[in-house]
Parts: C-alpha cells; structure tokens; sequence
C-alpha cells in the first residue's frame, strides 16, 4: 500500500477515537416523574423553577450510568427517582460532577447482614452501606429506609444521603470525614477540629445530631450531612458554624436554595 494511504488510513482512526462517543443510554422516566418528586422529595421542592429543572437533568443523567436492582425485592419508578435524588443532592452544587466510583445500587427489602457483603464494618444498623473489596462500585440500600428519609417531614435522617456522602468522602481513597475533593486543603485543620467539639457536644449529651455521629468522623460527616440537607432551616439555627461551612463543603446553601 502507497504510505499516503497508510497515512490517511491511520489518521482516520485516530480522529475516530478521539471524537467517537459511546452512545448515551436513554433514559425513560415515567410521565409523572415531576409530580412524584414534588410530593416525596422536600428538597426538590424547595428549589426555584430553573433549579428544578437543572434537578430533573442530573437525575437523567444518574440513571443513566448507575443501574438500580432489587435483591428479593422490586424496583419501581419512585424507588429509582429516590436513589437518584440521594445522589444528586449532596453534589448539587457542582454541575459537573458524577459518580465515577458507583456502578450499581442494590436495594434491599429489609436491613440486610452487611457480612455477606465483605464489608468491613463500619454501617448504621446495616440500613445502608457502600462497598468494600470485592464489592467495591456497589452501594447497598434498605428500601423501606430509603423511603422513610423523604416519607418523614421534620426529620432529620436519610440513609440514602448518608452513603451517598460516604462515596463523597470516599473519593480521595479514604472514607474519614474530610472530603478532599470537596474541600480546599487550607480548611481541612478547621474541619477536623470542628468535627471533634462537635463530636464532644454528643457524646456529653449536648447536641441533637444524631449519636450515631459520635462513631468517629467519618460517620459524623455523613450524620452531620444527612440532618444539613432534610432538615436545613433547623440545622442552621441549631448548628450555625457547622452550617457555614458544610455550605463551603457542598457548595449549597439548602435553607435558601
Ligand atoms: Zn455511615
């Protein structure tokens, strides 16, 4: 073969490599899918019309690389706009952002016996977990937990977003409670230090985050996280300095957003 013809031959490859694009999955979402973020998904609720719109885009685009499957249970439409809200909330703040560590989410229908799952132990009550080892990209959920974090006006637990912000945490390789992806490197002293007084406000009785929190400071940052975006307004004037800067964390303010 003539070289030229070599030549052209190869720089159509390279072109098609470089510009090729695997094809987006297409997502269906049940013609209702706004009404029925509207009257379970409080966040959803509370955000502006454009802010709404932008909500529904990142939830496509969830669903479009993660693949949610019930284990010994079903999976319908609002169990999957669930999960994906869980996970478009804590990065709402960042447009751009995916969760290139996440292949699939396993529901479950009742708490499930985290040893199967080569964990190495750090769940709440095995409500939820993100994997370890061999599971690593899966994050297991308990269904009837999933809904009771949005079913439960004025409360301030919500096991999706706890692993969800565990897989946040999880990012820099360390699951610690400083998100180093999240958070500038000057602020990491700050935080730290503000975990361990707020960790002493629970353990002595003082605080109403959840005592789970006071497990170590990875568990309190999702604990924490989980109260900041379902109950925000309390979280605020409960809380201010932790508020303050979880809203740097998050890049979001949730009590205005
Ligand atoms: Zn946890």
């Amino acid at each position: 073969m003539a070289p030229v013809i070599v030549l052209i031959l190869m720089s159509v490859v390279i072109v098609f490599f470089i510009f090729y694009k695997k094809p987006k999955k297409k997502i269906n979402l049940p013609v209702n899918y706004k009404e029925l973020l509207a009257g379970h998904v409080a966040y959803y609720r509370n955000l502006t019309d454009e802010n709404k719109t932008r909500f529904e885009e990142k939830i496509k685009d969830f669903l479009g690389y993660v693949l949610i499957d019930g284990i010994k249970t079903t999976v319908d439409d609002l169990d999957r706009l669930l999960v994906a809200s869980c996970a478009v909330i804590p990065v709402f703040g960042f447009p751009e952002w995916r969760y290139y560590n996440l292949h699939d989410v396993l529901l479950y229908p009742e708490t499930f016996n985290k040893d199967e799952f080569l964990a190495k132990g750090h769940e709440k009550n095995t409500l939820g977990m993100v994997g370890n080892g061999a599971m690593q990209r899966i994050m297991i959920l308990s269904k009837p937990a999933l809904h009771h974090g949005f079913d439960n006006p004025g409360g301030k637990e919500n096991t999706g977003i706890h692993e969800f912000v565990h897989l946040l945490d999880k990012e820099d390789g360390d699951v610690d409670g400083l998100p180093e992806a999240l958070l500038k490197r000057k602020y990491n002293a700050a935080w730290l230090s503000l975990i361990e007084k707020n960790i002493e406000a629970i353990l002595e009785g003082h605080s109403d985050i959840n005592s789970y929190g006071a497990t170590n400071k990875a568990e309190f940052f999702a604990v924490a996280s989980e109260y900041f975006f379902t109950n925000s307004h309390q979280f605020k004037e409960n809380h201010r300095e932790l508020y303050e800067f979880m809203t740097k964390i998050f890049n979001q303010d949730p009590a205005v957003n």
